[in-house]
């Protein structure tokens, strides 16, 4: 493949073009035309980057708390200032509009706020003289190598929701990013560089499928945390537990929006756009199924279709622009599949976001009304500017409806009444939910992670559960005798 631009990987502190000869296109969605080329590394590429990985996790493991949090004060500095940069090359490969690739940056950064506070997050417990002269405490150690497998629509938030705490833990980290948008990946790796982390803390490995492989079958990779699709997450997860390693894998979504009758129908609809057209759909947190109740629905359809002309759609660079092109043509012309066969099954498109574009990987709002269960566009996740409206007559319909959906990441009702948003944040089964917050993205302090197919493993990522996950505990029970008490004794050790 002849192109203009090779980006490569990053391995003990510089970047290397690896050994591999396959590579795969790199495009910037806004023209539709092919910016780089991306190394796609091979089985040998991962073995020497688990092996440098490796080599430094026995190092810095023994440092001390302190140096690490200084050199993640350092990397939050970095990356705060390198945030403008950052948000350019996401929307350069993915597409999605500035201003959008800069709040992710700044999501990103609460991850590493977070594990700052490393020296006291991984405070062990202390109890004295549980029995006569014996003392017992909790320590929680690294694991050594872990590796991050990251999806394309936030290829610097995801990453950060991983490295910050793995590092911090002790751990050496490799990213497999997305091989769709691969380039933040390496500016991340120089501000890592620049902050002081010892080469080989933090690596990068460009690929596909074969990378994955590998770094599943490698016995030297202690955890694998995967943020993608659901049925390459259940993939991971059971190749990787098989493998006897740690597994966190994050899956797919298709999250609801329950509206109910004594909801505000304008703040109702300006969310549903929002959150159904943020980013183009293409959020694991998107609203993509709006649940109007009773007598709500015809003037919340209309509300929302009479908002959708006021989105500007356009290149991600454009400061006008609010909605940008999809990331690749194929996905693209997926997400257009959806819409091609809504009606034929039963829905009305009140909305057809269907337009031609000179060039790009563009599309624009759509808006589907009586989509009901068993339409395609209700059962699979679309992960495009497609919203589609379900009407029910009851709130206990919109919770059948929600909980009977096999994906659980986010949820949200709209309501002015608590009592019974407080109900439905009780029986609602997923994850994350939001009360008259539409993309209920926990803050980087609490830990972010969905139900049923939407995670496997039992571990939801970053905040607390992140610091757990990337840490195994061990109890020391200590005593300091004195020599001439010392006896011999069979029984089971007893503390009273
Ligand atoms: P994807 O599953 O296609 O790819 C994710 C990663 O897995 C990439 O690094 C890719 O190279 C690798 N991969 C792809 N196919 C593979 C295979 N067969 N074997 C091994 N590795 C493979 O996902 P995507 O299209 O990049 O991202 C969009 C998906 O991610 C959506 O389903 C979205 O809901 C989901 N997502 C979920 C969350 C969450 O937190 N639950 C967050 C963001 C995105």
């Amino acid at each position: 493949m002849e192109t203009k631009k090779k980006i490569g990987h990053w391995v003990g502190g510089k970047a290397t073009p690896g050994t591999s000869d396959r590579f795969g296109p790199v495009y910037n969605p806004a023209t539709g035309e092919q910016s780089a080329a991306v190394a796609l590394a091979s089985a040998d590429d991962v073995s020497g980057v688990v092996a440098t990985a490796a080599a430094a996790a026995k190092e810095w493991s023994a440092s001390s708390l302190s140096a690490r949090a200084a050199a993640l004060f350092r990397l939050r500095e970095l990356v705060d200032r390198s945030a403008d940069e950052l948000a350019a090359l996401v929307t350069a490969e993915h597409g999605k509009v500035l201003s959008d690739a800069a709040g992710e940056v700044a999501r990103g950064l609460e991850n590493i706020e977070f594990a700052c506070g490393i020296p006291h997050l991984l405070k062990g417990a202390h109890s004295t003289e549980v029995s006569g002269g014996v003392d017992v405490h909790t320590v929680h150690q690294s694991l050594g190598v872990v590796a991050g497998i990251t999806p394309f629509n936030f290829p610097v938030m995801v990453p950060m929701w991983m490295l910050a705490n793995a590092i911090a833990c002790g751990n050496s980290f490799i990213l497999k990013p997305s091989e769709k948008d691969p380039s933040p990946s390496l500016l991340l790796a120089e501000l890592v560089h620049a902050a002081g982390f010892p080469d080989g803390v933090f690596n990068v490995v460009q690929g596909d499928r074969e990378a994955v492989e590998a770094l599943l079958a490698h016995p030297d990779v202690a955890a694998i945390s995967f943020v993608g699709s659901t049925p390459t997450a259940r993939h991971i997860y059971e190749t990787g537990t098989k493998n006897g390693k740690r597994v966190q894998a994050l899956g797919g979504a298709k999250n609801h929006m329950v509206v109910l009758p004594d909801a505000d129908i304008g703040a109702a609809a300006d969310a549903a756009i929002s959150a159904g057209y943020g980013s183009a759909g293409e959020r694991c947190m998107a609203i993509s199924v709006v649940v109007a109740v009773g007598a709500v629905a015809d003037p919340l359809v209309s509300a929302i279709a009479d908002r959708i002309p006021d989105v500007i759609v356009g290149p991600g660079t454009d400061p006008a622009s609010q909605m940008g092109p999809l990331v690749t043509a194929e996905h693209r012309d997926r997400v257009r599949s959806y819409v091609d066969g809504s009606e034929e099954e039963g829905a009305n498109l009140v909305v057809d976001g269907r337009g031609e574009w000179p060039s790009g990987f563009f599309l624009g709002c759509s808006l589907l009304d009586h989509v009901r269960p068993g339409m395609k566009v209700y059962d699979d996740e679309v992960f495009g500017p497609v919203l589609s409206v379900v009407r029910v007559e009851t709130y206990d319909e919109a919770v059948a409806l929600v909980n009977a959906n096999p994906y659980g990441n986010g949820v949200a009702v709209f309501t002015r009444d608590g009592g019974v948003a407080r109900l439905f944040g009780l029986e609602v089964t997923a994850g994350m939910v939001g009360v008259n917050v539409p993309i209920p993205v926990p803050v980087g302090f609490h830990s972010f992670g969905g139900w049923k197919s939407s995670l496997f493993g039992d571990s939801a990522m970053y905040g607390p559960e992140g610091i757990r996950f990337y840490t195994r505990p061990k109890v020391l029970t200590t005593r300091w005798p004195d020599p001439a008490t010392s006896v011999v004794d069979l029984g089971f050790p007893q503390t009273r």
